[in-house]
């Protein structure tokens, strides 16, 4: 999901918002503001419900982003990297990078998000109950009252044994616990995330033919988003269960031509990319170690007139950005890092956190596809 807009920070994760979230705040404030409010507190100026709509409408994403907050932070307390956090049409993403080393840790991420939708349900009720029983303005507990639902509603539905669902990470923890087999599990959850889209897909359409319900619309489009992901991950998994046994020395090219962090970039073109056909440079400092890595793309979008002055650490991607891997470590665990801003590389270190080979795109196809690894 693209982010449009930056929000900041919360708990040291970046926030941002896809223009598609307004979608998300226009229907539920017209859905507060026009149907549920004057059923439940009658008589107030209209101006007053579209104003407690629009307030329950961000308080929601407030919510919405807790629940992801919380997915990020236990993720980060688990290991793994936090790209950010997404609010957008169906709801907020978290991007993670890598993935948990164990059942529990996966339990743990999925669970916390559901458990924190759930304590707000329980909080925003309570608040309700109290302004209530303090006879503040019914509107007041209209409003306090629907985010204590829609907040148990999200847990719920988040807890329904389908990937991409949070359940679905639940299912696929749990099964993984039981079998030790992580990605078979992981092609069960997502199983379950295809057939739960579907079911959706088909209630919403009927809830538009037989009762010409618009919300049903809705519906269909939460289930045709939810079998696409799933059939996503599905992929995935299979990819990286075609990947077990490989080992990155397996495939990773030996040797690698380095580069020094401060050669000009007009230099690396002239001396190597003309005659190798290489295109991942690890850049060595002194000392040996990684200083950074450039790729043709990253050279590529230096203007040629800059390109004598520019140094290759300016446009490097940053050495604890660059994905690394041990020789011996299996390939399906180093997959999942290699996204940022390394274009799909990483470099293979020794004992001596050495460079001793890099990993591209080509290598990884070259070892899937490979007679080696396909005896026909
Ligand atoms: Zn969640």
């Amino acid at each position: 999901m693209t982010e449009t807009v930056r929000l900041g920070r919360i708990a040291g994760v970046r926030v941002g918002a896809n223009w598609s979230v307004l979608a998300i705040v226009v229907l539920i404030t017209v859905g507060l503001a026009a149907g549920r409010f004057p059923l439940v507190a009658p008589g107030m100026p209209v101006v007053l419900y579209a104003i407690a709509g629009v307030v329950a409408a961000l308080v929601f994403l407030l919510s919405l982003l807790a629940h992801e907050v919380s997915h990020a932070v236990v993720a980060q307390r688990n290991g793994l990297a936090v790209e950010g956090i997404t609010l957008w049409l169906f709801g907020g993403v978290a991007s993670l990078r890598g993935e948990p080393a164990s059942p529990g840790a996966d339990l743990r991420i999925a669970g916390v998000g559901p458990l924190v939708s759930a304590v707000l349900g329980v909080v925003f009720l309570g608040a309700a109950a109290m302004a209530g029983l303090a006879g503040a303005a019914q509107l007041l507990v209209a409003a306090l009252g629907w985010l204590g639902v829609i907040n148990f509603v999200l847990a719920v539905f988040n807890l329904i044994p389908a990937a991409p669902l949070d359940g679905g990470r639940v299912l696929r923890a749990a099964l993984w616990r039981w079998s030790g087999d992580r990605q078979r599990a992981a092609i069960i959850a997502a199983g379950a995330g295809r057939v739960f889209g579907f079911v959706l897909i088909g209630l919403g359409l009927a809830q538009v033919v037989f009762f010409r319900g618009f919300s049903g619309l809705w519906l269909a489009l939460i289930g045709w988003f939810l079998v696409n992901a799933a059939g996503a991950e599905q992929q995935y998994a299979a990819g990286q269960q075609a990947l077990a046994g490989i080992r990155v020395s397996d495939v990773m090219s030996a040797d690698p031509v380095t580069a020094a962090p401060d050669l000009p970039v007009q230099q690396l073109l002239d001396r190597y990319v003309m005659h190798h056909r290489f295109s991942t440079f690890p850049l060595l400092g002194a000392d040996g170690r990684l200083a950074g890595l450039v790729t043709l793309d990253r050279i590529r979008q230096v203007p040629s007139d800059s390109r004598a002055s520019m140094r290759l650490l300016d446009v490097a991607c940053p050495p604890d950005e660059v994905p690394a891997a041990g020789v011996e470590e299996p390939l399906a665990d180093l997959l999942p890092r290699m996204a940022g801003c390394a274009d799909g590389r990483a470099v293979v270190l020794d004992g001596a956190r050495q460079v001793v080979g890099i990993v591209s795109p080509s290598d990884i196809s070259r070892a899937v596809q490979g007679p080696r690894y396909h005896p026909a």
